[in-house]
C-alpha cells in the first residue's frame, strides 16, 4: 500500500485516512522483519553502515553539517538519535494532532523539560497557569529559575482580560517567550482558552522572537482536544496515562511544527531523554486501541458522574460535563474539547476523615495516583498529588479536605457505581454514629 501522503497522513479517495485507521501498520515494512505483520521491538544500541560513506552521510544529516538531499533519508546511527520503534510510534502519534513532527520520551517530565530547556533562555519569563502537575510545577519554579527564567502564575480560572492584566502589573511583559497552560486542570477540570493565550503571545511576539503557547495535553488529548487547531504550537503530553493507557509504562511526547521539534530532538539527542524501544514498542500497541478506550472512558465517566451528582453524601462535582452554570467555561470547552473525557473530582460532605474514610472502603477502584488507565483509580489530591502546593495557595486553587479525583476506567460503569455507593455508605454510617 503506497498511498499519496502529507504531514496530515495518507490519502484515500482523495480523503485523508483516520488517525484511528492508520495506528496498525502506518509507517512499518514488513519487508523489514520476516515479513512480520507488527513492527518488532529493535532492542539494539547502535546500527550497522554498509559502508564508511554511508556512515559519514548519515552524521552529516543528523548534525546538521549540510541540508538533506530531496530522497535522502536520516540513516539509522544509534538508539539515542533514532531507533525504529521511536520513529514509527512518532509518525503514528504526530496524526492525532495534526502535528508536523512529534517526540517521544522516557516520560513525561522528561518531554516537558527537555523541551523547555530547547525553547527557553536566560532572561525569560515563562507565564503559566494554575494549578499544574506537581512536577511541572517544581521544575517551573525551581529549576528554570538557575538558568535564569522567570515564572508567572494565574489562575486557570481567570478570564483573559485578568491574564494580560497581570502580566502587564509585573513589569516584564516584554520577556515574555512562553505561555503554557494545562488544560482541563488537575484536579478542578478548570479550562483555559487556547485560543485567548495565542492572542496573548501574539501580542507579546515581535519580528525576531515569537512567543511560543504550549500546552500540557494529558487530560483529553490526543483524542478529545487538540490545541495546535486553537492557536498552540507545543503540544505536552504524559504519555504514562491516556496514550499508554494501562498503567503499565512511563512515558512522554512533545509534538509541534517541523522547525520547533527539531530544536527539541537536538536537546532531547544531548539530555538523552529519549524513550526506549520497549516503550516505544509499548506505546505502538496502545496507539491501536486509544481511541476505543478514551471513548468508553469517557462514556463509564458520564454515567458515574450523573451518580455522583445527585448523591446527598457529595457537596460539589467537578466534571466537564456539568459547565452550564458557568457559561464562560462551557464557552471554552464548547470551542476547544470534543468530549468531557473521564477525570472527575468532587467534595464530599465533611473534611479529611470522610475523604479517607471513603478511599479506604473501595473494592474495585484502586487508591493511587496517575490516571488515564483501564482500570479506575481514586486519589485525595489535598494530601498526595497536590500536597507539596501550600494550604492557602491549594484553597484558591479550590482543592479542598474532602476532594476526591477520580479517574474512570473501562469496567462496567454500574460496577464502579457500586463501589462508590458502598463506600459512601461507609461515610454515612460513621456520620450517623458521630451524631
Ligand atoms: C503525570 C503527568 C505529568 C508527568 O508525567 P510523567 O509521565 O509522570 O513524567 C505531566 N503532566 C500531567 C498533566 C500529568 O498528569
Amino acid at each position: 500500500m503506497q498511498l499519496e501522503e502529507d504531514h496530515l497522513g495518507p490519502h484515500l479517495n482523495g480523503k485523508h485516512l483516520r488517525p484511528e485507521s492508520l495506528m496498525m501498520s502506518y509507517g512499518y515494512n514488513p519487508e523489514w522483519s520476516e515479513m512480520a505483520v507488527k513492527a518488532p521491538i529493535y532492542q539494539t544500541s547502535t546500527f550497522v553502515f554498509k559502508t564508511a560513506e554511508e556512515g559519514k552521510a548519515f552524521f552529516e544529516l543528523a548534525y546538521g553539517l549540510r541540508e538533506k538531499g530531496a530522497e535522502e533519508q536520516l540513516g539509522l546511527i544509534y538508539s539515542r538519535l533514532n531507533n525504529p520503534d521511536l520513529e514509527i510510534l512518532e509518525n503514528r502519534l504526530r496524526f492525532w494532532d495534526g502535528a508536523e513532527d512529534a517526540a517521544v520520551f522516557a516520560s513525561g517530565m522528561a518531554a516537558i523539560s527537555t523541551s523547555l530547556l530547547a525553547l527557553l533562555k536566560p532572561g525569560d519569563v515563562i507565564l503559566h497557569s494554575e494549578p499544574i502537575y506537581g512536577g511541572s510545577d517544581y521544575y517551573i519554579k525551581n529549576i528554570l529559575p538557575k538558568f535564569g527564567i522567570q515564572s508567572i502564575g494565574f489562575q486557570a480560572s481567570a478570564t483573559a482580560e485578568e491574564v494580560e492584566q497581570l502580566l502587564e502589573e509585573t513589569g516584564v511583559a516584554d520577556k515574555l517567550a512562553m505561555i503554557y497552560v494545562e488544560t482541563p486542570a488537575n484536579p478542578t477540570n478548570h479550562l483555559v482558552d487556547i485560543e485567548a493565550c495565542a492572542a496573548l503571545a501574539k501580542k507579546h511576539s515581535t519580528a525576531d522572537k515569537k512567543v511560543i503557547v504550549a500546552v500540557d495535553n494529558t487530560f483529553l488529548g490526543p483524542v478529545f482536544s487538540h490545541p495546535l487547531k486553537h492557536g498552540a504550537d507545543l503540544i505536552l503530553y504524559s504519555a504514562t496515562k491516556y496514550i499508554g493507557g494501562h498503567s503499565d509504562l512511563i512515558a512522554g511526547a512533545c509534538l509541534g511544527s517541523a522547525p520547533l521539534m527539531k530544536q527539541v530532538k537536538a536537546m532531547r539527542t544531548f539530555m538523552g531523554s529519549m524513550a526506549s524501544p520497549w516503550t516505544g514498542w509499548m506505546l505502538m500497541r496502545s496507539l491501536e486501541t486509544l481511541k476505543i478506550r478514551m471513548e468508553a472512558q469517557a462514556k463509564g465517566a458520564e454515567v458515574v458522574a450523573a451518580y455522583l451528582k445527585q448523591h446527598p453524601k457529595v457537596e460539589k462535582i467537578y466534571y466537564l460535563g456539568y459547565l452550564q452554570d458557568n457559561p464562560q467555561q462551557q464557552a471554552i470547552f464548547e470551542k476547544q474539547c470534543t468530549s468531557a473525557g473521564s477525570m472527575i473530582a468532587f467534595d464530599l460532605k465533611g473534611g479529611e476523615k470522610e475523604a479517607f474514610l471513603f478511599l479506604n472502603n473501595l473494592k474495585l477502584i484502586k487508591l493511587a495516583v496517575s490516571l488515564g488507565g483501564t482500570e479506575s483509580l481514586a486519589e485525595h489530591p489535598a494530601s498526595m498529588t497536590h500536597s507539596d502546593i501550600c494550604p492557602a495557595d491549594r484553597a484558591v486553587m479550590g482543592i479542598g479536605e474532602s476532594m476526591i479525583r477520580i479517574s474512570v476506567g473501562v469496567e462496567h460503569p454500574e460496577d464502579i457505581i457500586a463501589d462508590i455507593e458502598q463506600a459512601l455508605a461507609k461515610v454515612e454510617e460513621l456520620v450517623e454514629e458521630e451524631v
